[in-house]
């Protein structure tokens, strides 16, 4: 298998968690042979319950270890979920360039793609298995699209400090799928379109992002608000609300015309991008439900939602 995922990571550290996945594939041996017959056998199980598609918006890492009004409310939402068969992941913090990569790694690692926070936060690990059999079924999916298998990429923050919350048992395979850095939002608009198929076979597609996302102008206080510090962060927050219930998909893929405000709210796209994957994966007969909305650290929007 030909490894062209180049991801944004340095070379070394790329190289080195590429050999540690693979030592922990191989290692894995009869036990990884019985979680793939396993997971073959619960994919043949049916019918399968149809799973939502969903956006989380994720914030700070530091949602991990808190028990707060956000972190509470995504225990809550992963129960009202209830456990799918595989949760289809595309995270803001795995970006490639020139291709979608799609991880198919047997035993995924909890990569702390991360600096700066407590010890705690650095050891956590989400022991979740990966599911390579619904990892060729996503790349089978995107057979339209530049898709190729990855052994080069876990579990990064994005994922895991939300799954901690939601799947606490670490119980349901998870795979991610990049973002292609180079593309533009109707290619990840139509990425998300081509996964849809996944739900009906009892795979959870969930993007995470932040809808609002300028670390340059963040406050230190993590508290949960109601509202943004800054008129910008909330007039773009409302402008995607608005136009999700609306269904003003062109506004929507090409964010600079939703509002003038897109210049400080989304001053690099990659918090924004995993929104497109969630809502090409809705019916357009669904509608968004908003699982949670507010803001942390003043400007980052933790708006959350559900289509089915
Ligand atoms: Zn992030």
């Amino acid at each position: 298998m030909r490894e062209n995922a180049r991801t944004m990571q340095p070379k070394s550290t790329l190289a080195s968690r590429r050999e540690a996945l693979r030592y922990l594939t191989v290692g894995a041996g009869w036990g990884g042979l019985l979680t793939a017959l396993q997971t073959a056998s619960a994919a043949q199980e049916a019918p399968a319950k149809r799973m939502p598609s969903i956006f989380i918006g994720h914030g700070s890492p530091m949602n991990a270890l808190q028990d707060n009004e956000f972190s509470r409310r995504l225990r809550q939402w992963g129960s009202d979920i209830g456990k799918p068969r595989a949760i289809l992941m595309v995270s803001a913090h795995w970006l490639t360039q020139g291709n979608t990569a799609v991880a198919v790694v047997t035993k995924p690692e909890t990569i702390h793609d991360f600096g700066g926070f407590p010890r705690e936060l650095a050891e956590m690990q989400y022991p979740a298995s990966g599911s390579p059999l619904f990892a060729q079924q996503a790349l089978a999916a995107l057979k339209s699209q530049r898709a190729v298998p990855s052994q080069a990429w876990g579990l990064d923050h994005g994922a895991w400090t939300v799954l901690h919350h939601m799947y606490p048992q670490a119980d349901v395979p998870v795979f991610q799928v990049s973002i292609d850095y180079a593309q533009r939002g109707p290619y990840h608009f139509g990425l998300g379109r081509e996964l849809a198929a996944l739900r009906a076979r009892g795979v959870l597609i969930a993007g995470s992002g932040n809808v609002v996302h300028n670390l340059r102008a963040t406050e230190n206080s993590d508290a949960t608000r109601a509202q943004a510090s800054k008129p910008w962060a909330q007039a773009f927050d409302d402008a995607v609300k608005k136009a999700l219930n609306s269904g003003a998909l062109e506004a929507l893929m090409d964010y600079p015309a939703l509002d003038a405000s897109h210049a400080m709210a989304v001053p690099t796209p990659d918090h924004y991008w995993p929104l497109l994957y969630a809502l090409g994966a809705a019916d357009f007969s669904e509608k968004p439900a908003y699982t949670f909305e507010g803001f942390q650290n003043g400007t980052i929007s933790m708006r959350c939602m559900q289509w089915g």
